[in-house]
């Protein structure tokens, strides 16, 4: 058998978001963690807040905390004002990533830093293995300009974020479920394929555009979250237009979960134990 032969991911499953409202009131359609996709193992939230009426984010998440797993904000537009317990702070602008390990748990906030004017991101919560789920917090932010692009044939271009694509490396390292996330741009009735590892599980969100996805193809609507099927790549197509894909990838743990809240363990004990500390004062 050859062994480049790839065998392209299905459409295994599609999704689209239930609107929801979070932190002190920041509306927000979120795509994972819902009655209807409540995990995409190892991702167990994706949330997309977009709106350019201030009302609908200006509220922000006051101080909250998190333990036992990552969150990841990768903003699209607008401001977000960052700040922990610990005294670490910083500002996510548009293009920049944050992907935070809460670990054994920060209390933190994320507000705005805008009065008007578009706000656009996504937060997706990434588990950590029982192994980490207790480890120190861990900060990784990169600016817009230090995520590399991969400009590949048929004027494709994809941000990466995390993983490999077209031999371009993303800057997040060290992440217990080997991540892949990538912001593909594929122009007008242009298509990629990309090898990602048959070990991972995969979901793509089609954010401008329609795309169609696999051998058949499958259309996926833009604002449609698609969870593929088995395979060792992915192939996208953008027939009807100019399409913007955010694709994650990532080794799922299989390991049971255990989830109150801001709080993602792997037994209720360890919830119970996380909400006495929290209430303790010992994050
Ligand atoms: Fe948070």
């Amino acid at each position: 058998m050859d062994g480049s032969a790839k065998i392209l991911r299905p459409v295994a499953r599609r999704v689209s978001g239930m609107p929801t409202s979070d932190g002190a009131g920041v509306k927000l359609n979120r795509l994972i963690g819902t009655p209807q996709l409540d995990h995409v193992d190892p991702f167990l939230m994706l949330d997309e807040f977009r709106s350019d009426d201030a009302d609908d984010y200006i509220a922000g998440f006051p101080e909250h905390p998190h333990r036992g797993f990552e969150t990841v904000t990768y903003m699209l537009a607008g401001k977000m004002r960052h700040g922990d317990n610990k005294g670490h702070t910083g500002r996510l602008d548009a293009g920049s990533v944050q992907w935070m390990t809460a670990g054994r748990g920060i209390l933190h906030s994320e507000m705005p830093e805008q009065e008007n004017g578009l706000m656009w991101g996504f937060q997706l919560w990434v588990n950590l293995p029982a192994k980490d789920k207790m480890t120190a917090p861990r900060y990784q932010e990169i600016p817009p300009a230090e995520i590399p692009t991969a400009s590949l044939p048929g004027g494709v271009s994809i941000k990466v974020i995390a993983g490999e694509a077209g031999g371009v490396h993303g800057p997040i390292n060290g992440i217990a479920t080997e991540p892949v996330m990538l912001d593909i741009a594929v122009p007008a009735d242009g298509a990629i394929t990309l090898p990602l590892p048959a070990t991972h599980a995969v979901f793509l969100y089609p954010f401008q555009g329609d795309i169609a996805v696999g051998e058949s193809p499958d259309r996926v609507a833009h604002g449609t979250l698609a969870v593929l099927g088995a395979g060792d790549a992915v192939k996208i197509a953008a027939p009807g237009g100019d399409a913007r894909v955010l694709l994650v990838a990532g080794r799922p743990l299989n390991e049971p979960i255990a989830r109150y809240g801001p709080f993602v363990m792997n037994t209720p004990q360890e919830i119970r134990q996380a909400a006495m500390d929290f209430q303790a004062g010992r994050f």
